[in-house]
């Protein structure tokens, strides 16, 4: 059978081992899991991986991936990462769990929880430095005042999010004022507040070197569980798969030219004028697949090959001492730019493996 080109091939062990060895790791010091999805889409495949691995939540920023996998009959508990009041009505009806940081959504989910008579699970995220998502310390007993009066909610923990946007580290400072913040409402307002969530794949540093993780209780882990990586340093962590994606694509030219184009130089197919190095003539294979496909800075070529450049449909590669032939299949390894561009790619077939690939790292 001739196997369909571009692909992303995808190791479902890898995956639950990932999802196996985090928890355990995690578990070691009361850390419970959140598998998060937003990168592969919900691909209900890769949720239930997770889940055999052991993770009790799965988490997505996008509510139609969440559907997706309730549709395909993923069991477990659903977080909602990123909500918008417009969707207030299809989060209570859909997710189990949501995190907030605006009260006029929270009025909105409690709105629509009341009417279709459920009740809906929120966590509030606080802002600790990264400047993203989340309320200031400042303004949160305000904030869990008004959400206290609210109907058809519950507050059953609390969040914070870093190094996504201001690209800071989850450290003992920002995770023990998380702590504190989570102590100080507790007690002011009488709650017990069930799950703290501390953060993301980044929090894998300050985990291996704390030795007191507060009331931190949880973490929420996309690139880790999927990659092998944590996210401050993209350092592998040890004993993890990081070659669960491999994306193949197909040589459609292979010849020998000139590494310095001839003519008159103007603005390449995305408006920038181009400079070469003359390395004199080189074997080059264009293979079909383009930016309209991938995020090329996000891939990894596997074999000796470099890549020189690309088009919308082409790449180009200098293919060095492989000699490559027309409809061969080049692979490469993903970062979570690439992962994320080929899982949303309508143009990628998504396959599963069953075999493993080379244990090799
Ligand atoms: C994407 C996201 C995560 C997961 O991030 P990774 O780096 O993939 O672990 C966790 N929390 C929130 C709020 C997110 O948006």
């Amino acid at each position: 059978m001739q196997s369909f080109m571009p692909r992303i091939e995808i190791s479902l062990s890898q995956i639950r081992d990932n999802a196996r060895m985090l928890c355990e790791l995690y578990g070691q010091q009361g850390v419970s899991l959140m598998g998060v999805s937003k990168a592969v889409l919900g691909e209900p495949a890769i949720a239930e991986a997770m889940i055999q691995g052991g993770v009790k939540f799965i988490a997505d920023s996008r509510l139609e991936n969440i559907q997706r996998m309730r549709d395909a009959g993923v069991s477990a508990q659903f977080v909602l990462l990123r909500t918008a009041a417009s969707q207030a009505e299809a989060i209570v009806k859909v997710v189990d769990i949501s995190l907030n940081s605006e009260i006029e959504t929270l009025r909105r989910l409690s709105y629509y929880a009341k009417r279709h008579n459920e009740n809906h699970q929120v966590m509030i995220m606080v802002e600790l430095g990264d400047r993203r998502e989340g309320i200031l310390p400042c303004d949160l007993s305000q904030f869990v005042q008004a959400t206290l009066r609210l109907p058809h909610l519950k507050i059953i923990g609390m969040g914070c999010n870093l190094a996504c946007h201001g690209g800071i580290k989850p450290d003992n400072r920002n995770m023990r004022e998380l702590s504190e913040q989570v102590n100080r409402l507790e007690k002011e307002f009488q709650l017990n507040l069930e799950i703290i969530s501390g953060g993301n794949s980044a929090n894998h540093e300050w985990y291996s070197a704390t030795h007191d993780v507060g009331r931190v209780n949880n973490l929420r882990l996309g690139e880790s569980i999927l990659l092998g990586c944590e996210t401050v340093g993209r350092t592998t962590i040890p004993g993890l798969h990081t070659r669960a994606f491999q994306l193949f694509a197909e040589v459609i030219e292979s010849k020998y030219k000139p590494s310095l184009p001839f003519g008159e130089i103007c603005q390449d197919a995305f408006g920038n004028v181009p400079d070469f190095r003359d390395r004199g003539l080189r074997q080059r294979a264009i293979i079909a697949l383009g930016r309209q496909d991938i995020l090329v800075s996000g891939l990894q070529p596997n074999n000796d090959l470099a890549i020189l450049g690309s088009s919308s449909d082409h790449m180009i590669l200098d293919s060095r001492n492989q000699n490559l032939q027309v409809g061969d299949a080049v692979n490469f390894n993903l970062d979570y730019g690439g992962l994320l561009a080929a899982m949303t790619s309508p143009f990628i077939r998504k396959t599963f493996v069953k075999v493993s690939h080379s244990a090799a790292v």
